[in-house]
């Protein structure tokens, strides 16, 4: 290797995939933490003196994302009070174990963890919907329900941010996926920085701009604890054709990332496209484009087992929610004691 193209003097260990400069250890530390600093600023994602929840699961961005932001807190003194928020989704072999390292980083980092399990918010593990509906729609399930699980964790800290680790490939492949799924509400949304969830708790991606290379590099060069197994459900992911097809441009030209990204920020919605306006579920109050919202329709289908309830046309769920209320009507008493009724004795809790 070549001495750091910075001129500090020392030899360079590493080729950075993002921009091609040849460096030594301390200064892609540097570069890196510098990189999500300006992200940050320049996007004002924070406002001093803020609560801010990490969505942490052990993997490597939510690791990192929790390492840097500490180090920034302190380094550029963003007062902010930090917490790490963790979601158990029930899957044996890989969320339990993955936990472990969230444990791990509770302690390393000095932050208050709290995890919450769908077990207790939906009265299922990811196991067992697995066991419902197979291997096709897990995702679906695990995405509505994880999103839906971070928010009310979010409400439950009363934090004033979330953050997650959605890294500049991820964008890439949410751009690639919704155009793949002509999903324009999606596409029109997913690169923005911060996302507002309508319920006041931002949501915000201080790694918009980092490469998943690069996040490996670093959590590796800094000895971060972190979690690499990949979810057992994982392999039939939707996200997972959109992710294979951008390596295959990465290996074309690094940029094409950024090109992606770039082009996701710059794209305008035809005025005439119909674009989904927020309102409330009226069954848990949770904000939804929908009268019911998603998480309760697939939660509906689990508990009447008719587990692709959720899965398909919004028309087709609609019919099948009015056949079913029909029937049910005088027959969805709740006992007080499981999560299939959103009452005021669920455990489920109700967003006010
Ligand atoms: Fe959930 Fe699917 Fe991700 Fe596994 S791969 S954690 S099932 S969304």
């Amino acid at each position: 290797m070549p001495f750091c193209s910075t001129n500090c003097g020392n030899k360079a260990i590493l080729k950075r995939p993002k921009t091609g400069d040849t460096l030594c250890k301390e200064c892609f530390f540097e570069a890196f933490e510098n990189e999500i600093h300006f992200t940050i600023e320049r996007a004002k994602l924070f406002r001093p003196g803020a609560t801010v929840a990490i969505a942490a699961s052990g993997g490597k961005d939510s690791t990192v994302l929790a390492y840097v932001l500490k180090l920034l807190n302190e380094k550029y003194k963003y007062n902010l009070k930090l917490l790490l928020l963790s979601i158990d989704e029930g899957i044996t072999g890989y969320r339990d174990d993955s936990l472990d390292t969230v444990k791990q980083n509770r302690d390393d980092y000095e932050m208050p963890l709290k995890i919450l399990s769908y077990k207790d918010l939906y009265g299922w593990t990811m196991d067992e919907i697995v066991a419902e509906i197979g291997r096709k729609n897990n995702c679906t399930f695990c995405g509505v329900f994880r999103r839906q699980a971070l928010d009310r964790g979010a409400h439950l800290l009363k934090v004033d941010y979330l953050a997650t680790g959605h890294n500049a490939d991820d964008i890439a492949e949410t751009v690639l996926m919704n155009i793949l799924r002509g999903d324009l509400a999606r596409l029109s949304r997913c690169t923005a920085i911060t996302t507002d969830s309508g319920d006041g708790i931002p949501r915000v991606k201080p790694l918009k701009y980092t490469f998943e290379k690069e996040i490996v590099m670093y959590a590796y060069f800094r000895k971060l604890i972190y979690f690499s197994t990949e979810c057992v459900f994982a392999p039939n992911a939707y996200r997972g054709h959109a992710r294979i097809l951008l390596k295959d441009l990465e290996k074309i030209d690094p940029s094409i990332i950024m090109n992606i990204i770039q082009s996701g920020e710059d794209l305008k919605v035809n005025e005439n496209a119909k674009i989904p306006t927020l309102t409330r579920c009226t069954r848990c109050n949770y904000v939804s484009s929908q009268d019911v919202c998603k998480a309760c329709i697939l939660l509906e289908g689990l508990n009447k087992g008719l587990p692709r309830l959720g899965i398909g046309k919004s028309s087709k769920v609609k019919r099948l929610l009015q056949e079913n209320e029909e029937k049910e009507t005088n027959r969805l008493v709740c006992n007080g004691k499981d999560n299939t009724c959103i009452c005021k004795n669920s455990k489920v809790p109700i967003i006010k």
